[in-house]
C-alpha cells in the first residue's frame, strides 16, 4: 500500500464531517517550544499500517508534515528481533536472551531483596530417543518439553532453551519449598505427555537441578552453576528426579 492510500485511511479515521487534514491533528501533539525544528511521530492506523510522520511547525501557525509508510520496515525489524532472541524449534527465548533477562532479574532482586530460584532441566537419555525414533521425533519431544514449561511456569518466570536438550528457568520470588512443588508439577506434566511416532507412542523423562538465593549480592550465574551441579548430582544417582542444592 502506498503512502497515499495509507494517508486516506488516516483522513477517514479522523474525519467527523468529511475531510480533516491529518497534519492539523498533529499540531495538538507538537511541542510548541520546538517550533521550527522537525518533530517525529509514529502512527498506527486502524488497518494496521504504520506511518512515520515528520512534522515541522511554522512560526505564525501551520505545520508541514511528511508521511512515510514504514509498515514493511517495522515488520522486518520485528522479525529480526524474533530471530535474535527466540529459539526457532521450541519458541522459547534463546540462551542469549535468557542471559539478558537474567541480568534484569538480578538487578531487580538486588533492589527489591526477594528470593530467586533457578532450575536447570535436562531431557533424559535424549540421544537414545534420537537414535531410536529419529531426529524429527526428537524435535517433537523438545517442542513438547517446551509446552510442559509453558504450562507449568508463570508469565513472570524466565524460561529459555539453554542449548541442545537443556532448558533453564528463573523463578523470581519463589522459595525452596515452592520450587520443589513446581518441579514436581513439571515432572507430572512431562509424565503425562505423549509424543506420537510411527514406532508407537513415546513418553520420556527429565531431570531437574534447583538452587535459590537471596540478598544484595545475589548473582544469578552463581545460582545457575549450583543448579547445574545439583543436576549432575541427580544424574549420578539416576534419571527422572529433581535435586535441590542445599549448600546455600
Ligand atoms: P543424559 O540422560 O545423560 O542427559 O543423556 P542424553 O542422551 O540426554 O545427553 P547427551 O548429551 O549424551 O545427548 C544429547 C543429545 O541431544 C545429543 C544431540 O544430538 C541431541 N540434540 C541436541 N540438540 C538437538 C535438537 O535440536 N534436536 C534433536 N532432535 N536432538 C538434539
Ligand atoms: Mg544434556
Ligand atoms: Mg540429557
Amino acid at each position: 500500500m502506498g503512502v497515499g492510500v495509507a494517508l486516506n485511511e488516516l483522513i477517514e479515521r479522523t474525519s467527523d464531517n468529511g475531510i480533516v487534514d491529518p497534519g492539523s491533528l498533529l499540531m495538538q501533539q507538537l511541542d510548541a517550544s520546538r517550533e521550527g525544528k522537525p518533530q517525529f511521530f509514529e502512527r498506527e492506523l486502524e488497518g494496521g499500517r504504520i506511518l512515520s510522520v515528520r512534522a515541522n511547525s511554522i512560526p505564525g501557525g501551520g505545520v508541514i508534515t511528511l508521511y512515510k509508510d514504514i509498515t514493511e520496515r517495522k515488520a522486518f525489524e520485528k522479525r529480526l528481533i524474533e530471530m535474535a532472541t527466540r529459539d526457532e524449534l521450541t519458541g522459547l527465548i534463546n540462551r542469549r536472551e535468557f542471559f539478558t533477562l537474567a541480568n534484569h532479574e538480578e538487578e531487580r532482586a538486588k533492589r527489591e531483596g526477594h528470593v530467586v530460584s533457578v532450575m536447570m532441566i535436562d531431557a533424559d537419555y535424549f540421544k537414545k530417543i534420537n537414535d531410536t525414533y529419529g531426529h524429527a521425533i526428537g524435535d517433537d519431544v523438545l517442542r513438547d518439553r517446551a509446552d510442559n514449561c509453558r504450562k507449568i511456569f508463570r508469565k513472570t518466570d524466565v524460561v529459555g532453551r539453554y542449548g541442545g536438550e537443556e532448558f533453564s528457568v528463573i523463578l523470581p520470588g519463589v522459595k525452596e519449598e515452592m520450587s520443589k512443588i513446581i518441579a514436581e508439577r513439571l515432572h507430572k506434566s512431562v509424565a503425562e505427555s505423549i509424543v506420537k511416532s510411527e514406532k508407537g507412542d513415546l513418553t520420556s523423562t527429565i531431570i531437574i537441578g534447583i538452587a535459590c538465593a537471596q540478598g544484595r549480592d545475589i548473582r544469578i550465574e552463581e545460582i545457575l552453576d549450583r543448579a547445574d551441579r545439583s543436576l549432575y548430582t541427580a544424574k549420578a544417582q539416576d534419571r527422572n528426579r529433581a535435586i535441590f542444592d542445599s549448600a546455600a
